[in-house]
């Protein structure tokens, strides 16, 4: 069923001042009014024209209206929920104070409907898992124990004593909203409020929950097994789809997010898959070359540094480093040899290094960096 525009109903322009409005009206309505007009079809005018005119008359229901359309008269709009809830109001009767209550009264919910007894999704938690480097490599289960609200198991989340249930609020009808008239210097003026009977719920409890006085929910420690999957870093986090907390009017429970924090490692660095390891050798194992016992996560692996290597060389150990999260297959250990000059010698090292001097003269070696030097004052 297409509506025609409000404006066109009324037969006035976009930008047509509240006065013109008025007037519109008051000569449709007659027009068309029952008792005046017999005409086939001169009912459903009528109604058609009071619409509009309920909307436009309205400076906040006007402007949804420019801004949404007739989706903004919907009750469904705004809902996700799809109009399961709320009396399945057809066209503009009930829920249409609903909308604007939405509108204007909580402002707008991320698309969830903001009728007061309408389903809405628990909160979600944050739980802090420390882990070491290793297990965030590897992976872990543990069982973590935290408190959230949960529905209350002496009412089963009505909230109302056992053997009796919540009514529909006598003062409201269960619509959780009330008319409430107020005097201004302008006159009076009729505005909408949440009910101060049911608090917006649209129920009212006559006799009170022993264990939860009424809120419909209880504390409850809860447990859960997380399985953290090797490779996590510091900061990643992971839903644990409804594991926060229990939701109001039979929504879904909120999610719990286990956020990791990873110990650094007295030895290793680690980008994403990959592990950085620095090698201290001595001067003789980078000239002679050597094979050394380098450790990893997954325990130790020689390495084979041949001779002449230079500090800051990097060698690489395939598959030594973390899972890769994202993908298959593991990340590598990158080894960068650090060559370190010994700050006390024993009198034996000292003579065979004097040695090497005087055989190496003034030479560093046959590598051309100190020619490059010199290259570079020519200039
Ligand atoms: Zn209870
Ligand atoms: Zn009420």
């Amino acid at each position: 069923m297409s509506k025609r525009d409000l404006y066109e109903v009324l037969g006035v322009s976009k930008d047509a001042s509240d006065a013109e409005i008025k007037k519109a009206y008051r000569k449709l309505s007659k027009k068309y009014h029952p008792d005046i007009n017999k005409e086939a079809g001169a009912e459903e005018k009528f109604k058609e024209v009071a619409e509009a005119y309920e909307v436009l008359s309205d400076a906040q229901k006007r402007a949804a209206y420019d801004q949404y359309g007739h989706a903004a008269t919907d009750p469904n709009f705004n809902g996700g929920f799809g109009g399961g809830f709320g009396g399945g109001g057809a066209g503009f009767t009930g829920g249409f104070e609903d909308i604007f209550e939405s509108f204007f009264g909580g402002g707008f919910g991320g698309g969830r409907s903001q009728r007061p007894n309408a389903p809405r999704q628990g909160a979600d938690l944050q739980y802090v898992m420390n882990l070491t480097f290793e297990e965030a490599i590897f992976g872990k289960k543990e069982t973590i124990h935290y408190h959230r609200q949960a529905e209350c198991k002496t009412c089963h989340g009505t909230g109302a004593k056992a053997g009796t249930s919540p009514e529909t609020c006598s003062k409201c009808h269960g619509k959780g909203i009330i008319n409430v008239e107020r005097q201004t210097p302008f006159g009076r003026v009729m505005t909408q409020a949440t009910c101060d009977v049911c608090q917006g719920t649209g129920k009212e409890i006559k006799e009170k929950c022993t264990t939860c006085h009424g809120s419909g929910f209880a504390d409850e420690k809860h447990s859960v097994t997380v399985n953290v999957p090797g490779g996590v870093e510091d900061g990643n986090q992971m839903p644990l789809r409804g594991q926060g907390e229990a939701g109001v009017n039979g929504g879904p429970n909120g999610d719990l997010y286990v956020v990791f924090r990873v110990e650094p490692s007295d030895i290793f660095e680690r980008s994403g898959a990959d592990i950085f390891y620095k090698l201290p050798v001595n001067f003789a194992q980078a000239a002679l070359g050597d094979e050394i016992d380098v450790p990893t996560v997954h325990g130790k692996v020689k390495l084979k540094v041949p001779a002449g290597t230079q500090s800051g060389t990097v060698f690489r150990l395939r598959g030594k480093g973390a899972p890769k999260l994202h993908g298959t297959g593991q990340g590598d250990q990158h080894v960068e040899v650090q060559v370190v000059t010994p700050k006390h010698l024993t009198d034996k090292q000292r003579e065979a290094l004097k040695v090497f001097a005087e055989e190496a003269g003034t030479e560093v070696g046959e590598e051309s960096f100190f020619e490059k030097v010199k290259d570079a004052f020519k200039k």
